[in-house]
C-alpha cells in the first residue's frame, strides 16, 4: 500500500491525497488552497501518475472549499463520494453564490457502511469538525491501513464522535494521515462550544439595544450556541435567508437543530436586507421548494420596523453588522465576531479589518470576539495518536509540519508529492 500526499504537508488547506492498494488508486479530498480560490486551475495537483483521470474514486471528507473547492476539475468519469449533507452545503454555497449546481452524480457515504473497490475498503468515520457530518477514512488494502482525519476536533458538539474513534480505532493503522492547524495556535480563551455559548448569552444579556452575530451560516455547532445564547437571554434569534435555508436543509436529517418555525427563531425576510438572497430564492423554485411560502408565514418572517422598534429583544445574524448597526440606530449595539480572528488581520484582509475597526469606534459599540476553533488542539491530536497507536503519524493541513517529530515520536515529515510506502 502506498500514499502521496500531492498537496497540504505544508499549509492549511489545498488538501489531496492519494492512496494505492490491491491494484487501485483512490483519491481523498481535493481542495483549494485557503484564501486563494481565484488561482483554483492552477492549483490542481500535477504530479499524480497520469492525474486523476485514472483514478478510482474521490472522497471528500467535508463541504469545506479547502477539501472539496476542485471537484469541478475532477474530471466526470471519476466516481466521487460525499455525506448527503456534504452535497446539500456545497450545492447551497453555489446557489446562493450564482455558481451552477454540481452537475454530476455523487455517491453518498454513510456512517456504518463501507465501500468496496475490488480489494480496497474505505471506512467513513464521524468527524467533530466545525463543517457538520465531516468525516474521516479509513483505507484497507493489501492487509494494510491508513486513517485520513479529514478535519477534526474534541471540543465541539459531537466530541462524542471523537471518543468513539478513540475507543473504536480503527485497525489495522500502517499511517495515520492527521490535521495540525492549531499544532502552533491557541485556543484557551474560549476551549469549548459550551463557553462561547456562555460568553454569548453574557454578551447580549449585558446589551441594552441590538445585539448582532457574525458566524459561519454553515457551522451549525455555532448556529446552535447562537440560539441557545439568544434564547438564555430572553431575546428571539433572527436569522437571514441564507443560513434560514441551511437549517432547513440540516433539519431534515437532524432533527434537534433549530430551524425558522421553532419557537425563538425569526427571518428577516422583508426589504433591503432580504433583497439577495431573496432574489436567489424566487428565481429557483424547484430547488427551494415550499421553503418560500412557509418563510412567510406568521410567527416566522419579521419585518425591519420590528427590530428597529424594540431591538433588545432580538439577536440578529448577519454577515455585514456595519450598515445593519446604522439603520438601526440603536443607540447602544454590540457585536459578537464569532469566526477565527486572523480574518481581520489587515496584512489578509485589509478591507474588512478596517470596517470592524469602524464598527468599534463608533459611540455605543461593543465589539467582542468570542470563537472557538474548528481544530483540534495539541492534546487532542496527542490523545488521538496515543489512542489509535500507528506506526507513523503523518502530519498535514498545517504550517508547523516540522514541530511535529518535537510532539510526536512517530511523526514521519512528508513533503508535497512524497510517496511513502506501508
Ligand atoms: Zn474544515
Amino acid at each position: 500500500m502506498e500514499l502521496v500526499i500531492h498537496r497540504g504537508t505544508d499549509e492549511i488547506g489545498a488538501s489531496c491525497v492519494e492512496v494505492r492498494g490491491a491494484g487501485r488508486r483512490i483519491f481523498l479530498d481535493a481542495g483549494l488552497p485557503l484564501d486563494d480560490a481565484v488561482d483554483a486551475p492552477a492549483c490542481l495537483p500535477s504530479r499524480l501518475p497520469g492525474g486523476l483521470s485514472g483514478a478510482d474514486a474521490l472522497f471528500i471528507s467535508h463541504s469545506h472549499l479547502d477539501h472539496c473547492g476542485l471537484l469541478d476539475q475532477v474530471p466526470e468519469n471519476i466516481p466521487v463520494y460525499m455525506s448527503e449533507t456534504a452535497r446539500q452545503l456545497v450545492d447551497t454555497s453555489r446557489m446562493f453564490n450564482r455558481k451552477p449546481l454540481l452537475n454530476r452524480p455523487i455517491l453518498p457515504l454513510t456512517l456504518g457502511n463501507e465501500v468496496r473497490l475490488g480489494e480496497i475498503v474505505v471506512t467513513p468515520r464521524l468527524m467533530d469538525h466545525s463543517a457538520p457530518d465531516a468525516l474521516g477514512f479509513h483505507v484497507q488494502a493489501d492487509g494494510q491501513g491508513i486513517f485520513y482525519t479529514g478535519d477534526f476536533r474534541s471540543h465541539g458538539r459531537k466530541g462524542k464522535a471523537f471518543e468513539h474513534l478513540l475507543q473504536h480505532p480503527p485497525k489495522p493503522l500502517g499511517a495515520l494521515l492527521m490535521e495540525g492547524t492549531l499544532l502552533d495556535r491557541s485556543n484557551v480563551t474560549y476551549p469549548d462550544e459550551t463557553s462561547v455559548e456562555k460568553a454569548m448569552a453574557k454578551a447580549f444579556r449585558d446589551e441594552p439595544g441590538l445585539s448582532c452575530v457574525v458566524c459561519s451560516g454553515q457551522n451549525i455547532d455555532r448556529l446552535v450556541s447562537v440560539y441557545r445564547a439568544t434564547r438564555k437571554a430572553g431575546r428571539d434569534l433572527v436569522l437571514d435567508l441564507y443560513t434560514a435555508w441551511v437549517l432547513e436543509v440540516f433539519g431534515r436529517t437532524h432533527a434537534s437543530t433549530p430551524r425558522m418555525e421553532w419557537d425563538g427563531v425569526r427571518v428577516l425576510a422583508h426589504g433591503r436586507w432580504a433583497s439577495r438572497h431573496y432574489g436567489v430564492i424566487s428565481n429557483a423554485p424547484d430547488f427551494f421548494g415550499d421553503f418560500r411560502q412557509r418563510v412567510y408565514a406568521p410567527g416566522v418572517a419579521i419585518r425591519p420596523e420590528k427590530l428597529t422598534a424594540r431591538p433588545g429583544n432580538f439577536v440578529v445574524k448577519t454577515s455585514r453588522p456595519f450598515a445593519l448597526v446604522e439603520e438601526f440606530k440603536s443607540a447602544s449595539v454590540t457585536t459578537v465576531y464569532s469566526l477565527w480572528a486572523g480574518n481581520l488581520d489587515p496584512t489578509r484582509r485589509r478591507r474588512e479589518a478596517e470596517e470592524y475597526a469602524a464598527l468599534e469606534a463608533r459611540p455605543g459599540s461593543h465589539l467582542l470576539h468570542i470563537h472557538t476553533s474548528g481544530h483540534a488542539d495539541l492534546e487532542t491530536l496527542r490523545r488521538l495518536n496515543e489512542a489509535l497507536r500507528p506506526k507513523v503519524l503523518i502530519p498535514m493541513h498545517t504550517e508547523h509540519k516540522h514541530k511535529f517529530p518535537t510532539h510526536f515520536p512517530n511523526a514521519l515529515v512528508l513533503e508535497d508529492g512524497q510517496v511513502h510506502t506501508l
